[in-house]
């Protein structure tokens, strides 16, 4: 990483329907995450297959890249693997990353489905943050079959309960719906009723989209699911390199979602799904520190 530059900016691939506004973006660890999801997109990029590997000197590479960084736009902790993994409760690599933002003043956007992440909430409270918490099921039988070594619904429920009772804003993000595999009505409306019990303040959906190479990779350990989902998405679209659900299927999907939010009154958002006027708020919850955001904006 060239360290006379300033902190990466998000890529924000608008020919996939991406509406986040500008914001950086920082993996603390490469290779494939930890908790292994059937659906993980990020499978495509050739820095995140193969070990796990923990980014041992990110901290020092964050501290001469701020130092080049003007603008405090929100950085999201992360889009290609899970700042919360297993190794982090040793290398503390993303704790470590988290103290130098906060200190120079960075809004946070943390996505994970660790509930590893309240061990940070110290640092949250330094700084502007927002907690998006993955949680595609409320029921461990699926969560075991699409995101086999991720904590339980339970246990990320739990962690973002402690979260929001601190201050700090949350999301859930029921990210990805995979038809017929998590997307019961049931268990989807427990989710946002559980959610609203919490404090939670939006929901942010999106359905599976297959990359290259997917299916094949859920072939090799469940061929039936893989078979099922070929189907599935046979009448798809192909849209900037990922494979879509049919558009009114998935507009029903998310229209559904969008009603059950509004129902327990949550703010709700879609994720590179191409209908943003279903959206009420921003996808990625820097509505919930865009106040503070305006101000470092205008930082001279
Ligand atoms: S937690 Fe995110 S990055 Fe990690 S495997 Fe799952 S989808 Fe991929």
């Amino acid at each position: 990483m060239a360290y006379n530059m300033g902190l990466p900016v998000f890529n924000v691939v608008k020919s996939c329907f991406c509406t986040c506004p500008p914001k950086y973006n920082i993996n603390p660890y490469l290779g494939r995450c930890a908790h292994n999801c059937l659906y993980c997109y990020a499978i495509k990029f050739p820095s995140f297959i193969g070990p796990t590997v923990p980014r041992l000197k990110l901290k020092e590479e964050i501290l001469k890249m701020v130092k080049k960084t003007r603008l405090r736009l929100p950085v999201m902790l992360s889009d290609s693997t899970d700042p919360y993994q297993p190794l982090e409760k040793e290398y503390k690599i993303t704790r470590r990353c988290l103290e130098v933002l906060a200190n120079y003043g960075f809004p946070l956007l943390i996505v994970t489905k660790s509930d590893l992440v309240v061990r940070d909430i110290d640092i949250f409270k330094k700084t502007p943050t927002v907690v998006s918490m993955t949680i595609t099921t409320n029921r461990d039988d699926i969560s075991t079959l699409i995101e086999p070594n991720a904590p339980k619904p339970d246990a990320r429920f739990s962690a973002l309960k402690k979260v929001s009772e601190e201050g700090i804003p949350t999301v859930v993000r029921v990210d990805p719906i995979i038809p017929t595999i998590n997307s019961d009505g049931q268990d989807l409306e427990s989710i946002i009723s559980r959610a609203s019990r919490i404090g939670v303040k939006q929901i942010t959906v999106s359905t599976m989209k297959v990359v290259k190479g997917l299916l094949p990779a859920i072939k090799r350990v469940n061929p039936a699911l893989s078979w099922k989902l070929a189907k599935i998405y046979s009448d798809g679209e192909w849209i900037g390199g990922y494979k879509y659900l049919n558009k009114d299927l998935r507009l029903s999907i998310l229209e559904n979602l969008k009603n059950l939010a509004h129902k327990y009154g949550l703010e709700f958002a879609t994720c590179r799904e191409g209908f943003p006027q279903l959206n009420t708020a921003i996808c990625d919850g820097t509505s919930y520190c865009r106040g503070s955001l305006n101000k470092f904006l205008n930082a001279k």
